[in-house]
This record gives structure tokens, sequence and C-alpha cells, in this order.
């Protein structure tokens, strides 16, 4: 599928031709995706939510209240996903913001009942590096697709010294609870009192990261939290015993 034109991308592919995100070939500057890539792209499994991202939290009630991935994080999709994280290629991000509410948008949930999209915070100086939050451009593209308010200012992310890739399983989940926190201008208040947001990352892994963010979401007042994310890391046999034990 095309992408909605845009003067700026027009522009910007004079100078620096568009590249497929997944395996860098040039492609038209409307396009988001090699048609070869396309095609491989490795899109989540048609189960229910809790299939996935209940199993990944492990025995404990998710803090969110539902999340729905466009892809599993393997192959292409992974590789551009990948690309959006170092790259800042929007590609995958805009590509995931037009599919995913059809997924989202089911089973009672209607876009009017989402009042503001809000990304994963990143830390500020990662930020400054890297120019960028990965899961900001896509909960960019989202916002942009569906209307609904766009909000960064109520969590942050605290500086933390090993990235959480780093981590083993069980020290990302206890790493996560201190990794992000309230703004200190919101504390024990209820400024989201009532509101559902809708939360963006870009990739699901343990699911330490939503659910903690989630928590403090709802800590503000928000009554419900829906996870939308590009991708998921399929559960491998025994990661989810790992996280029940
Ligand atoms: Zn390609």
């Amino acid at each position: 599928m095309k992408r909605r034109p845009r003067y700026s991308d027009f522009l910007l592919d004079l100078f620096f031709p568009t590249r497929c995100p997944a395996c860098e070939r040039v492609i038209g500057w409307n396009e988001r995706f090699c048609a070869e890539c396309e095609g491989k792209l490795e899109y989540a499994e048609p189960v229910p939510w809790q299939a996935i991202f209940h199993a990944k939290i492990g025995s404990d009630e998710p803090e969110f209240d539902r999340a729905e991935a466009l892809f599993r994080y393997e192959g292409t999709a992974r590789k551009a996903v990948l690309s959006l994280k170092y790259r800042g290629s929007r590609a995958v991000a805009e590509y995931t913001a037009e599919r995913l509410p059809e997924k989202l948008f089911t089973d009672g949930l209607e876009p009017w009942d989402i009042d503001l999209v809000m990304p994963v915070p990143m830390n500020i100086f990662k930020r400054l590096r890297r120019g960028y939050n990965q899961a900001e451009l896509f909960a960019r593209e989202l916002s942009r697709e569906s209307g609904i308010r766009l909000e960064t200012g109520y969590i942050a992310h605290r500086r933390k010294k090993v990235e959480q890739h780093k981590l083993s399983w069980r020290e990302r989940l206890s790493s996560a609870k201190s990794t992000y926190c309230v703004r200190s201008k919101y504390a024990g208040k209820k400024p989201l009192a009532g509101k559902c947001v809708m939360l963006c990352d870009d990739i699901f892994t343990s699911g330490a990261t939503v659910n903690n963010c989630a928590r403090l979401i709802k800590e503000l007042g928000a009554v419900k939290v829906i996870v939308a994310v590009i991708c998921y890391t399929p559960p491998k046999k025994n990661d989810v015993q790992k996280n029940v034990q």
C-alpha cells in the first residue's frame, strides 16, 4: 500500500532516496517496503491478546486492560523495527499505525473511547544522543492516523546504568519497576482521572516495561490502559515458566 503523500517526503527523496527499511533497496518515495519484503512481513498470530501478552507477564494480572501488536519480532518485521529503532525510519511505524486499529477497535472498543495516546518514555540522555524516541515516533503516527491527542509529559524514564536488553528476564522484571516514574509535578495528583490511555511501544519483550508504565498511568487516575505495540517477541517454551517461578 502506498503511503499518504507528504510534500516533505517527496523533497527529501530528491536528496536521500527512500529505502526499504528491511532490505535497504531503493523504493519509490511514497512506498514503505519493497514488494518482496512487504510479502514476507511476519504478522502476529491471530489469537486473543491474552494468549500472548498475559502469558508473557506470567501469573499476575496485567496492569493494562488489553494489548495488540501487528507483527512478531522476526525476520523482515524485525529488520524494519530495528531500522525504526536505530535509524529513525518511520516506515514500519506508519504501516502499523494504519493497520493496527483494525485489530484494536473490536469487541466493543471504539476509537472515541480513547482519550489520549502516550508513548513509553525514553530517558532524556538517550533521547538526546539518539535524537528521537522510537516509541514516540510510533505514538505520533497512531495519533495522526486516529486523531487522538498525543501526550508525552506525564511519566518519565529514570537514567539507568545498564540497558534493559542486557538484563536477564528476572532482572528485567524487577529493574523495570524502578525505571519509570510519575513526573514530580503530578505526584499524588490525578490528572488522568477517568481517562482511557493508549500506551505505545515498539517491541513487547517481557511486558515489564508497558506493565509498569500502565501501573503509573493508573496511579494518575486513568481507568483503562490499552497497549499498542508494533511487534512482540514470540514466547519461547520456558519463558512463561521462568516468569511464573
Ligand atoms: Zn525490502
